[in-house]
């Protein structure tokens, strides 16, 4: 029997897809049987401020995303010429673990996207040396950081351990975030409102942090970092210079280099593409004069 949708429906489920095409994502697959009768509900959810079990794809399965025919590759705006936005706390505050403070004090119990009545237990600010030098920066918490107010404290969090180590540093000397805090229930990608909303945060973590470079940990984070569209192989390999957006640095500050690497729930699922993420990494230690461990 054919499925029809309501309007409604229609409508939220074209929008879903635009979002999931603007982040690169063209192929849609049905998990079990029930996709389509629990598409509708999941949809009913989208716009309801209910937890929704919209069926998403994990991370792992979503790293390679195709480009858009008109993909753009560029890098960030070395300036932040469009700096409109109104004074932050943290601002003229030079000491970086104090102005994280001010930060997360700022956020405080956020209410400002739908994810906070979506089942979040807390947020999960990030964690780390306040003046590292290197950041890794993921898509948003999972059930383990939801659970733990820690990004990466999973199965994944596990092999980004592994990575931090083999690079000759230790997970508390470099900083860990997400582009939104709060997690998506069902590890559902972090719709675009989301992360609109949570990531001027990371911008402002960032700023304080002032790192000479900024790992982003698969396509979401690399989209939302960058604001560019293109498939994992084509944003590897290179750095771009990165400055994050509408907020200021104190002491000023001329940005820092951002690479992208593989997710690493992407590579517990392939564990085959370790190696490209090890050439990820190899370039940012060699920019950081970092040697790999005997
Ligand atoms: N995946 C992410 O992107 N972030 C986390 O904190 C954990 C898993």
């Amino acid at each position: 029997m054919p499925f029809i949708l309501a309007p409604q429906l229609r409508r939220a489920l074209a929008e879903r897809v635009r979002y999931y095409n603007e982040l690169g994502i063209y192929d849609f697959y049905q998990r079990g049987s029930a996709g389509l009768e629990s598409a509708e509900t999941a949809l009913a959810a989208v716009h309801a401020d209910s937890p929704s079990s919209i069926p998403t794809l994990p991370t792992e399965l979503r790293e390679e995303m195709p480009a858009r025919k008109s993909a753009v590759v560029a890098t960030v705006a070395e300036e932040n010429i469009f700096e409109i936005s109104a004074p932050k706390p943290e601002y003229g505050v030079s000491d970086s673990i104090a102005a994280l403070k001010l930060i997360r004090e700022d956020l405080g119990d956020c209410t400002r996207c739908k994810l906070h009545q979506q089942g979040r237990k807390q947020i999960v600010f990030g964690v780390g040396n306040p003046r590292a030098e290197l950041m890794f920066v993921g898509e948003g918490p999972g059930a383990d950081e939801d659970a733990q107010g820690e990004p990466f404290v999973g199965r994944a969090g596990q092999l980004l351990n592994n990575m931090i180590k083999a690079m000759g540093l230790r997970r508390e000397d470099v900083y860990i975030a997400n582009i939104v805090k709060c997690r998506p229930p069902g590890n559902r990608t972090p719709e675009r409102d989301e992360c609109e909303t949570c990531s001027p945060f990371l911008m402002r973590q960032i700023a304080v942090i002032k790192p000479k470079v900024v790992v982003a940990l698969g396509a979401v984070a690399a989209k939302n970092l960058l604001a560019i569209n293109a498939p994992m192989s084509e944003l590897r390999g290179r750095f771009y210079d990165f400055k994050p957006a509408g907020v200021r640095s104190d002491p000023p500050w001329q940005g820092a280099r951002l690479a992208v690497t593989y997710h690493p729930a992407f590579l517990l699922r392939d564990p085959r593409q370790k190696g490209e993420a090890w050439k990820d990494l190899q370039m940012v230690m060699k920019y950081l004069g970092l040697e790999a461990p005997k």
